[in-house]
């Protein structure tokens, strides 16, 4: 655990318990805080005093608290202001997360944080692969695996590569990043920040205070980071690297033709051919390896050391990980695809599919997907959208339903291995929440797992890194 000594001998509120709360909580104790804590729940209030933390007066008119320590998954503005927030507000008290605290207390090392609507996780996972892989010290934390303030103290040679939510981003007025990397940015989560504008501006907020050498890596593959990039141009003060998969990009890190090229220098050069790396599959993961290069090369990692790291990247799990390949048929786990737009990213990689799909329906359903239709070799439907899909997938695609998702494994593995069809994968990408089912998507994905593996234990299987938390 990191102390974090900025509070000594104040006190401060810590609101929501969750994992980060409480390991903030223990963070500022250890530096010498004297911490109050709050949940809007009455049993973690209870876990927490029967634990000896003493409780925030929330509801007094006036909190005697010098900070307010606040978990980033619990809304504070939007939909609803929440009256914590509200009051801590017009009090003047500073509102930060425990990735704030982090920035605090480990001024010395070096940060790299990530944004965007999707591929935070893996660019994230993959740009501290690469670093270590260079033989660096580096860390994840933010929105990945361990709580800010559970991780090593890395010091003046260590680099934290920052998973942030736009949420977080909110809630980080000590962030000094050396390298921002903002990915895309598609409409989600309008909800907590009430307009397409108010998303941007909470992403934006990734290149506030950066630190020399101020470096800002931006997807421009779609309008809004694209006129996000020509705004930062405009302002100066920024070394500005544009990533693409789409075109050629002068003064940036591009992918043609699956071929990742560094164009930051004066010619531009080919840094590996993603073609052949089976753990970053789609044009979509062609753009978090475009980005994480970006971050290795600005700090002055050397290509052939990146184009060895991404070839040894494990990938995440559940996200188009390769659980299994049996008598050539590859079983691919990609759980974390619960809406039609992620499962499309998977169903474009491959051919000849048998694909799991189904759980608590999203809005739209799969009509998107029809393009994608003739891919899909045979789908085995689950969950309260099942109905919904076998009626989207008449005419169209062969289709039975499934009690249980066991059921529908055992059936797409069978018929995928007698009909033995060239590049054949059984996909669970199920377009749809888990929650029908399931307690989230990690334990759909690794019961999946578990269960080819066990229906089929001559596969040469495959491990990816499980070190996930599920946030926004
Ligand atoms: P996040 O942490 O932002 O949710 P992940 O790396 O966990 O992103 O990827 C989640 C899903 O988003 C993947 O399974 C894939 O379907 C999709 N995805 C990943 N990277 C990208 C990207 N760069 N652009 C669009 N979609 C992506």
């Amino acid at each position: 655990m990191i102390p974090v000594f900025t509070f000594a001998g104040q006190r401060v509120g810590v609101m929501g318990l969750g994992k980060s709360g409480l390991s903030a909580a223990a963070a500022l104790k250890a530096g010498g805080a004297k911490v109050a804590v709050w949940d809007d729940k009455p049993e973690q209030r209870k876990i927490a005093t029967t634990a000896g933390w003493d409780l925030l007066d929330a509801n007094a008119d006036r909190l005697d608290i010098a900070a307010l320590v606040w978990s980033p998954g619990v809304p504070h503005t939007l939909p609803k202001p929440h009256a914590l927030a509200l009051k801590a507000r017009a009090q003047n008290i500073p509102m930060m997360c425990d990735v704030d605290l982090l920035c605090r207390a480990q001024e010395s090392a070096s940060f790299i944080g990530i944004t965007g609507t999707n591929g935070k996780s893996t660019t994230t996972a993959l740009t501290a692969h690469i670093f270590r892989q260079a033989g660096r010290t580096a860390d994840v934390g933010g929105n990945l695996g361990t709580p800010a303030l559970d991780l090593a103290a890395l010091g003046a040679m260590g680099t934290y590569v920052l998973e942030l939510s736009s949420y977080q981003l909110e809630l980080v007025p000590s962030l000094m990043l050396e390298t921002a990397i903002f990915l895309n940015i598609t409409p989600d989560h309008l909800d907590r920040h009430g307009s397409m504008d108010g998303y941007v501006a909470a992403k934006k907020r990734i290149f506030n205070g950066q630190r020399h050498p101020r470096t800002a890596i931006i997807g421009i593959d779609d309008a809004y980071s694209a006129a996000l990039r020509d705004q930062l141009l405009r302002a100066g003060g920024h070394n500005v690297i544009p990533i693409s998969v789409k075109q050629s990009v002068a003064g940036g890190v591009y992918v043609e033709n699956g071929v990742l090229m560094d164009a930051t220098g004066r010619r531009p050069t080919q840094i590996a051919d993603l073609r052949s790396i089976a753990t970053l599959p789609g044009e979509h993961n062609w753009q978090n390896a475009a980005a994480a290069s970006a971050a290795a090369l600005s700090q002055g990692i050397a290509a052939p050391v990146i184009a060895a790291a991404l070839a040894s990247f494990k990938g995440l799990a559940h996200r188009q990980e390769l659980v299994a390949v049996v008598d050539g048929v590859r079983f691919i786990n990609d759980s974390k695809a619960t809406n039609a737009d992620a499962a499309e990213k998977a169903l474009r990689c491959y051919q000849n599919i048998y694909w799991i799909a189904g759980g608590r329906g999203k809005e739209g359903g799969i009509a998107s997907l029809k393009p994608l239709f003739p891919r899909i070799r045979h789908a085995f439907l689950i969950g309260e959208a099942a109905d919904e899909f076998a009626d989207a997938l008449e005419g169209h695609v062969a289709h039975d339903l499934y009690e249980d998702l066991e059921a529908a494994i055992e059936d797409a593995g069978d018929r995928a291995l007698a009909e033995k069809l060239p590049g054949a994968v059984v996909l669970l990408s199920p377009a749809c929440a888990s929650f029908d089912m399931f307690k989230n998507f990690e334990q759909r994905g690794d019961l999946f797992r578990t269960e080819v593996r066990a229906l089929w234990p001559q596969s040469a299987t495959a491990s990816a890194n499980p070190e996930r938390r599920p946030t926004p």
